[in-house]
């Protein structure tokens, strides 16, 4: 523990693309700003953490940011899943994070506890101990408008109190923002009971997060077509998009064999997939559908695929693709996605694979699944216009989707195009003007956190 140095506790959703922009963060208020960082993670999290880097070159230290842990009330070989952990938010931790928060009382305390909107049980913790809270939102400003909305759109009838659709133009309230279908928002996940806690989780959200005085948001400007944003409270920090290094910890060990294998591939030549670090099956047969259509664009292909879904896989499948296709458990994205071999990126639209896809020029094909996913895809693909949508991943659209990225890579054609597009998007994101308004952007907030 470093004595005299201000203090920032952060607190993420216990899930890799939470842990990943907060431990960004963290790490830049300690490098930039010599804050002390303490990342706090339940048990389960933080196992998994240390066995992932055993072995591995990491700094100890976890680059100057101290990890500390909380118990959870999880089980071994519990399944683990939002519900389980909403009921660990709930009723485990609170108690175990106050005593933490304590026990640094007689060690110059607490400047800031930073929570993740999706921990929101940590704010009424964060206030009982008397410390200023800011809220982090690892996502872009879109999504956090649709949600924060979510009161208003039921006041106006578009959606009921357990945030069914009731109208056409349920989800299109919002000025400037592309459109989504009904189905799409974020809440409706699975059985209508799933539905309606998912949504009371969001109510209790809003409701937790009212009190804050400022948000954190992991976007950038300039993000949308309209920046006009209605609330005028909190204040917002657009600190993004947070540098992706690979310093970032992760869950599970990076199957790094696969560096080598695009070592050996063609310039742009490379497809690679991957749907993130949680989400909900898309069944056997979109798999299968998906592997066939890999097969079909005769391009070589990078494909993370967990052992629970190869079961979607066709017959003799991977006899078939044997040196054209390489299916690993766990990649090292960011380095995959930085490798000259790779030439688009088949994805689920999480907003993590999103900045670091476009952070290193690299065109998208798009099939949200869940959640914010589906207004990420619709910022890519209808106002960025960096990507193509997968309307139902049937082999014949993949293969297609695939060439029509990838045979325009000398820059001619749709995929040319849109290659042209990807690196004027990340000439606004990472290029001087967008760098230097993030890191201003951090410095307010240091401000405003002294004031
Ligand atoms: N990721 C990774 N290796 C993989 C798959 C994913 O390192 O094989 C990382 C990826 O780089 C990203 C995060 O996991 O930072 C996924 O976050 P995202 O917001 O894209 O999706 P989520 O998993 O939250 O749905």
């Amino acid at each position: 523990m470093v004595e005299g140095r201000p203090r920032i506790v952060f607190v993420p959703y216990p899930a890799q693309g939470h842990i990943t922009p907060m431990f960004h963060l963290a790490h830049a208020m300690h490098h930039q700003h010599g804050f002390e960082a303490i990342l706090v993670n339940p048990n389960f999290i933080h196992n998994r953490l240390i066995a992932s880097s055993s072995g591995a070159t990491d700094d100890p230290d976890n680059h100057g940011v101290t990890y500390a842990n909380i118990p959870d009330g999880l089980h071994d070989g519990e399944s683990i899943d939002f519900f389980s952990i909403s009921h660990a938010m709930e009723n485990h931790m609170p108690c175990h994070l106050e005593r933490l928060l304590k026990s640094f009382e007689t060690v110059g305390g607490v400047s800031c506890v930073v929570v993740d909107l999706l921990a929101s049980w940590a704010v009424g913790v964060a206030e009982r101990c008397g410390i200023p809270v800011a809220g982090f939102w690892p996502a872009m400003l879109g999504t956090y408008r649709l949600i924060s909305g979510v009161p208003g759109m039921i006041c106006r009838g578009l959606i009921d109190k357990n945030g069914t659709p009731l109208q056409e133009g349920a989800t299109n309230f919002i000025k400037g923002q592309p459109k989504l279908n009904p189905e799409e928002l974020p809440w409706l996940i699975g059985s209508p009971s799933s539905r309606r806690s998912r949504f009371a989780f969001w109510l209790r959200t809003i409701d937790r997060c009212k009190s804050l005085r400022w948000l954190i948001l992991n976007s950038f400007h300039g993000e949308e077509t309209n920046t006009e944003n209605p609330l005028s409270s909190p204040r917002i920090f657009h600190v993004g998009p947070l540098p992706t290094h690979s310093l970032t910890p992760t869950l599970w060990c990076k199957d790094s064999i696969c560096i080598e294998w695009l070592d050996k591939q063609s310039p742009s030549s490379v497809v690679y997939v991957s749907f993130g670090s949680w989400v909900d099956p898309i069944g056997d047969d979109k798999v299968a559908e998906l592997a066939l259509g890999l097969e079909a664009s005769g391009k070589p292909f990078l494909w993370v695929l967990s052992t629970a879904w190869r079961s979607g896989l066709p017959e003799g499948y991977l006899d078939r693709v044997k040196g054209r296709g390489m299916l690993v458990s766990w990649a090292p994205q960011r380095d995959v996605l930085g490798h000259g071999a790779v030439g688009c990126y088949l994805m689920h639209c999480g907003w993590n694979s999103t900045i670091e896809a476009v952070e290193r020029g690299k065109r998208l094909l798009c099939y949200p699944v869940a959640g914010d996913q589906f207004l990420n895809c619709a910022y890519i693909v209808d106002v960025w216009k960096v990507g193509v949508r997968l309307g139902k991943l049937e082999r014949g659209e993949v293969e297609e989707g695939v060439k029509r990225l990838m045979d325009g890579c000398c820059g001619d054609g749709e995929g040319g195009e849109m290659m042209w597009r990807v690196m004027a998007l990340k000439e606004q994101m990472m290029g001087r003007c967008g760098r230097l308004g993030a890191d201003a952007e951090l410095n307010a907030f240091v401000d405003a956190l002294a004031n």
